[in-house]
């Protein structure tokens, strides 16, 4: 039975990428996350198939469909029973670069990365002693002639040893030196071909799940000045806004995992009988399965809201927030549901489930936490005083 009472965007594009990654089954997801192994394969075949280009501008190599389309992507990626952490950010990364680069950059950079011949999958900014507070990074770009002289540290930063290049944000200007907290950031491309071992150590981070992150370590590094990106020590206000489109992205990423959930627990209550009975015929199980889709269903429109703003160009931050928390919440009440109505089997490696278990609950930390999703609306929107 079709779980969708809507209507959704992009149908041929929701129906292409479902048989793609009908080619990626369960059990290739399994052998990775066994052994914490980057799906490579994966990667390449939406790379090939256009899939990862479609915030690029046409006259960049792009199809320039947009962010609806985007969504629409990684939430059938993520229903599918696949990932799309490993490469969700060769899509939006380089929207810092679309719209604060020089000519040059754009004319160099953009194509290749919509080709696939250049890998944009890593965005540094997390820092171990500044935590979500991002204006108490402490990584330095140092000018020194035609160079930037980059030193600090770096931590979960996912993908960077399947990228060719990094945003990366560090401080320009001393914390104490600037007129606000913000300012003093800048934003700089590194190119990971050059920096790994002249500067750059990447230290892999195992976790819960395979999301390929790691630990940078800058010692020295150095960048040529013309991979600034706009201008210096205005840093912080260019990735704001790549921030909305992750958010609203990730978003997406957790209704596809929500109706995965949905799928697979209307499923196995139908098929799995006890007690002589189907056991989605009592109202025990029925009822969690219906209040996870209900829960799935109003977090979906949130997200084609925020989706439909940040199109438009209309400022879209409180929105792009709020989709990502309530999606992400919604995602893990229906992971948590799913888990209990398979009993036992919501255990077992071969279904999947305890695989999507851990991968959905990354998004209420990451990219960030629902406390500060929820200090964003009450001081930015309600008005309320601010607590720090
Ligand atoms: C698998 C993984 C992949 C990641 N990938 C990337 C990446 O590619 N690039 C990147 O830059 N970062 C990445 N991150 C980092 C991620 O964005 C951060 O972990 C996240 O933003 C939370 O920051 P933190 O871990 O420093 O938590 P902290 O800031 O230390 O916060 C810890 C907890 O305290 C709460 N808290 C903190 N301050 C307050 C307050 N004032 N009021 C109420 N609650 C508060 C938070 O909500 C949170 O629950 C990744 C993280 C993970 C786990």
């Amino acid at each position: 039975m079709n779980t969708d009472f809507f209507n959704p965007s992009f149908p041929e594009i929701r129906d292409s990428v479902q048989r793609l990654c009908a080619c990626f089954p369960g059990s290739y997801w399994q052998a990775l996350d066994r052994e914490r192994t980057y799906p490579k394969e994966f990667v390449e075949t939406l790379t090939r198939g256009g899939f990862l280009s479609v915030l690029i501008p046409e006259e960049f190599g792009g199809s320039g469909l947009g962010l609806v389309a985007a969504t629409a992507i990684l939430e059938e990626i993520h229903r599918s029973g696949c990932n799309g952490g490993a490469c969700h950010a060769q899509m939006y990364t380089m929207g810092t670069i679309l719209k604060h680069g020089s000519a040059a950059q754009k004319s160099s950079y953009l194509p290749k990365i919509a080709s696939g011949k250049l890998r944009l999958q890593a965005f540094g900014v997390t820092e171990p002693s500044s935590g979500t507070d991002t204006t108490r990074i402490r990584t330095f770009a140092r000018r020194e002639g035609g160079h930037y002289i980059i030193n600090g540290q770096k931590i979960w930063i996912s993908r960077a040893e399947h990228s060719d290049l990094m945003v990366l944000l560090v401080r320009t200007t001393p914390r104490e030196e600037v007129a606000k907290p913000s300012d003093g950031i800048s934003v700089l491309l590194v190119d990971m071909r050059d920096a790994v071992g002249r500067g750059l150590t990447i230290r892999p981070i195992r976790t819960m799940l395979n999301h390929a992150t790691t630990e940078l370590f800058f010692d020295n590094l150095r960048v040529p000045a013309e991979n600034l990106v706009g201008a210096e020590g205005n840093g912080f206000k260019y990735i704001v806004d790549g921030m909305n489109a992750e958010r609203i992205l990730i978003a997406s990423e957790c209704i596809g995992d929500g109706r995965f959930f949905i799928d697979r627990a209307v499923a196995y209550a139908k098929d799995r009988s006890v007690f002589d009975r189907p056991i989605g015929q009592n109202q025990g199980v029925q009822f969690p399965i219906a209040r996870a889709y209900v829960q799935v269903t109003a977090a979906a429109e949130m997200v084609a809201k925020a989706a439909a703003m940040f199109e438009a160009g209309v400022p879209c931050g409180t929105e792009a927030n709020m989709a990502k928390m309530l999606a992400s919440e919604a995602s893990w009440y229906a992971a948590d549901i799913c888990v209990q109505t398979h009993g036992g089997f919501g255990f077992a490696e071969e279904y999947d489930i305890e695989r999507k278990f851990r991968e959905t609950r990354l998004y209420q930390v990451a990219p960030i936490s629902t406390n500060l999703i929820l200090s964003h609306v009450a001081t930015h929107r309600l008005g309320l005083p601010k607590s720090f």
